[in-house]
């Protein structure tokens, strides 16, 4: 059995072991690998290599931190089909779905190259007699990233191209089911340049959270998980005077007007439910037909939902892969359940779902569930699996009202022709991350990520020009270089400009 160790100090460390944890190939159902689980020394020791490499990091120039950024990202360009293949093994997503959110974080890094510019500052003339104002941002110091396990590349790939070429030393802190993915990226940064003690690995479940969070040499957290994970993280770091940004989880509507193309509307909702098991926080969750269109787009929803490919992700075939865990598969299917339970219309059941070779895999097959309303379980969880929950509604601003009334505000899209309903939309609608005929609106990594309510808690949003403002803290500084000259005399009242 393969053991997947900590990275701390540019190397693979034993440390303490004791309790470890067990991942799983979710497509088979089969162990592959044994977690260790860091205690506090384990956590201790990697903070203690931050912060001494943030000693000369903080002060490496501009030119010799973008070096390494270009580096690293030739090196993961030139092994992502590595990374990829990794990650399918662990998440059970198809290949070229790894390779995708590979391809979304390699752009914070390309982002982060840009950093001479990001980090220009602002300097004023003469702001009065002989006197001069600038300013500039610095570095935290040891910042930390926890995260999910639903993009074990591109979510940690959001936080440390941002926060180490901003000058910060970071310890990632993966999620426990899909851990290799942070071991090939540590020993990228390593063959890139980066020095010893810069990005760090722990792994590790509550324990380890709660050190890096109450450690007073640790500057802030970055997390992305469930909501009421991020809630805990948010209140814990903030208690031990931590900046933080906290990242939870969702519900994202699609509105279905009418006026929508049928066709391309029915074939990017079932993209956007069904891609990587519907196991993405921008995954559309809940459709709202709004009028007449309902039955003819569930008819095509539901016959394309029964033709996805599922299988295993290394096969080149399939369109979609297994669920994350076997508890995952159960409490999926016993919220379709429910669904049926309370009184929607299960139009295509995943429930039971098996693929042949794979009997063990933790599969949950597409499921369409309608005539779901808000008081069902179905709409009131996230189900973070392949299942779509449709509402009908009378109007958009129903559909709107609806939206603006769920706790979640991660992302959400509205399919029309209308360019008035669209204008309507986006700015009436309380959600972060938009779209108009595009179901999954991610914002490019020179825009930040983030969404509302209780999908984010704290004040920025991640990677992007937030990214920069988060790692680092602002000077400003007001000099005066006098002449040799008598009506210069310091005076008693609160500076003014002459
Ligand atoms: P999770 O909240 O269970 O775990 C996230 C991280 O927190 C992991 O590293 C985990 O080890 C750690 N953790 C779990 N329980 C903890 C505890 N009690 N104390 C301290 N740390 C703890 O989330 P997950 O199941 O790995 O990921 C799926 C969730 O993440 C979904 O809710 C999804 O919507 C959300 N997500 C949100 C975004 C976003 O951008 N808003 C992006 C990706 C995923």
């Amino acid at each position: 059995m393969r053991t997947i160790e900590h990275w701390i100090g540019g190397q693979s460390v034993t440390a303490n072991p004791g309790r470890t944890s067990a991942v799983f190939n979710p497509a088979t159902g089969e162990q592959t690998a044994e977690l260790q689980l860091a205690s506090v020394e384990t956590v201790n020791q990697a903070v203690a290599a931050a912060k001494a490499a943030f000693e000369t990091w903080g002060n490496a120039s501009l030119s010799q931190r973008t070096k390494v950024l270009f580096a690293f990202r030739e090196i993961v360009n030139a092994r992502i089909d590595e990374l990829a293949t990794a990650i399918s093994d662990e998440h059970g997503k198809i290949v070229s779905d790894a390779r995708g959110e590979v391809q979304r974080g390699l752009e914070v890094v390309e982002y982060a190259c840009g950093v001479p510019t990001l980090l220009k500052g602002e300097y004023s003339d003469q702001v009065s007699d002989g006197v001069d104002l600038f300013s500039y941002r610095q570095p935290l110091g040891v910042v930390v990233g926890i995260t999910p396990f639903n993009f074990p590349a591109m979510v940690p790939m959001w936080m440390f191209p941002m926060a180490i070429a901003t000058g910060n030393t970071f310890i990632l802190k993966p999620s426990e089911r899909d851990p290799s993915a942070s071991m090939l990226l540590a020993q990228m940064w390593r063959d890139a340049g980066l020095p010893d003690g810069v990005f760090n690995v722990v792994h590790g479940d509550v324990e380890a959270v709660n050190t890096l969070l109450d450690h007073p040499d640790v500057a802030a957290v970055s997390f992305v998980g469930s909501t009421p994970i991020a809630k805990q993280i948010h209140a814990r770091a903030i208690a031990s005077g931590k900046r933080v940004q906290a990242l939870g989880g969702a519900k994202n509507h699609s509105i279905i007007l009418p006026d929508a193309d049928i066709d391309f509307a029915a074939q990017h909702l079932v993209a956007a439910a069904f891609g990587s098991a519907g196991e993405r926080c921008m995954a559309i969750s809940a459709s709202i037909m709004v009028g007449g269109i309902a039955e003819p787009l569930l008819d095509r929803i539901a016959t394309m939902a029964r033709e996805v490919k599922v299988g295993n992700g290394r096969n080149p075939e399939a369109e979609m892969g297994p669920v994350i865990t076997k508890a995952s598969k159960d409490r999926i299917e016993s919220l379709i359940t429910s669904g049926a339970a309370q009184g929607a219309n299960l139009v295509v059941d995943g429930r039971g779902y098996t693929v042949e070779g794979f009997e063990n895999g933790f599969f949950v097959g597409p499921t369409v569930i309608d005539g779901v309303t808000t008081d069902m379980d179905v709409y009131q969880q996230e189900i973070f699996g392949p299942v779509l929950s449709n509402i009908r509604a009378a109007s958009v601003d129903e559909a709107i009202a609806l939206i603006n009334a769920n706790p979640f505000g991660n992302g959400t899209a509205i399919f029309t022709s209308s360019g008035e309903a669209a204008r309507r939309f986006h700015r009436e609608v309380k959600v972060g991350m938009i779209g108009i005929n595009v179901p999954i609106p991610v914002p490019m990594a020179y825009y930040s990520f983030g969404g509302w309510k209780d999908s984010l808690f704290g004040d920025h949003h991640i990677h992007g020009p937030e990214g920069v403002r988060f790692y680092t803290r602002a000077k400003a500084i007001t000099q005066r270089w006098p002449a040799p000259r008598t009506d210069a005399a310091a005076s008693f009242h609160f500076p003014t400009a002459k």
